[in-house]
């Protein structure tokens, strides 16, 4: 009967396990990756629309793999959420973010870095700490740090979350809601937590100059958001077009390629000639 059964399981396994053989072997190349930094971060700038200067810059991860090839973080970050390695990834990508942010503050670069969390991070009993170590290993003004969290956290609305997210805006760190218009989450949220900014999703950013409905959605964005107090910022603007209705609206911040891609830390110097302080 036993060897039945595995005749059973090796006439299905092929086909059913492609895509588990898949998550495993990315999973055992990423655990890899992240030992013999292979890992390393991009930073996209974010402008004040207004004065049409950089402000700071969003941290964004990249993988290059020892045979050169760039994997894409939209291809590792839910194989990463999946198995956990996250939780180690996204300390990486702190403390990097938290180290490149000093030096450009030695440099008297008074940029803000945003940094993408994900929610087992933030469950994590050792985020809070690492957080705290990193603003006081390299000597970081708290308000220079934003964390960005996407509306899917607030969908199991848990006490430890809120709680964890008021130790965090107690600090000083910023946190701002990503992606903001697709996690189909309720807005309660916005006024129980403390959060600061709202970043208006690049799909609303998309077909605001073409369809009028989502102009009205970006322009009530944007009035919600300042009614709450949030500042917001647009992501995904591509045209100088998408910039000048930003400005109209009164939307203080864009991020997009207009302004610029995300790039090493080094081809950032061209925006720091007329970088804005804030
Ligand atoms: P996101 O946080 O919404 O990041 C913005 C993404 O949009 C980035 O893609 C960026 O390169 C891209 N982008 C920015 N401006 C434009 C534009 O004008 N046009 C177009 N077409 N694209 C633009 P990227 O770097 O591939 O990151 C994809 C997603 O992966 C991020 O979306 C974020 O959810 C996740 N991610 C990236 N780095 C990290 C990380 O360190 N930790 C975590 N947890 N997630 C990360
Ligand atoms: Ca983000
Ligand atoms: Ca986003
Ligand atoms: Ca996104």
């Amino acid at each position: 009967a036993k060897r039945a059964g595995r005749n059973q399981l090796s006439y299905y396994a092929p086909v059913m396990n492609a895509k588990l053989k898949a998550t495993l072997q990315m999973e055992t190349d990423l655990r890899k990756a992240i030992n013999d930094h292979e890992l390393f971060l991009v930073y996209q700038p974010i402008f004040n629309v207004r004065h049409q200067a950089m402000v700071g810059v969003e941290a964004l991860v990249r993988w290059r793999k020892p045979d050169g090839s760039m994997v894409f973080p939209d291809e590792f970050i839910p194989v990463a959420e999946q198995t956990g390695l996250i939780v180690p990834l996204g300390d990486y990508v702190l403390e990097q973010a938290c180290k490149q942010l000093q030096q450009w503050h030695k440099k008297g670069l008074d940029l803000s870095m945003s940094v993408n969390v994900s929610p087992a991070q933030l469950r994590d009993s050792n985020f809070i700490s690492l957080l705290q170590n990193c603003l006081k290993h390299y000597s970081l003004n708290p308000l220079k740090i934003q964390l960005e969290l996407t509306e899917q956290i607030f969908i199991e609305n848990s006490e430890e979350l809120v709680s964890s997210l008021d130790t965090i805006a107690n600090m000083g760190v910023h946190l701002a809601i990503d992606d903001f218009g697709t996690g189909y989450s309720s807005l309660s949220y916005l006024q129980k937590l403390s959060v600061d900014v709202l970043k208006i999703d690049k799909s609303f950013m998309d077909a605001v100059l073409s369809d009028t409905e989502s102009a009205m959605l970006v322009k009530a964005m944007i009035a919600m958001a300042h009614s709450l107090n949030l500042a917001v910022v647009a992501e995904g603007v591509e045209s100088q077009e998408q910039q000048d209705f930003l400005a109209t609206e009164g939307c203080e911040r864009g991020q997009g390629y207009f302004y610029g891609r995300p790039v090493e830390p080094e081809q950032l110097a061209p925006y720091f000639s007329d970088y804005l302080a804030t």
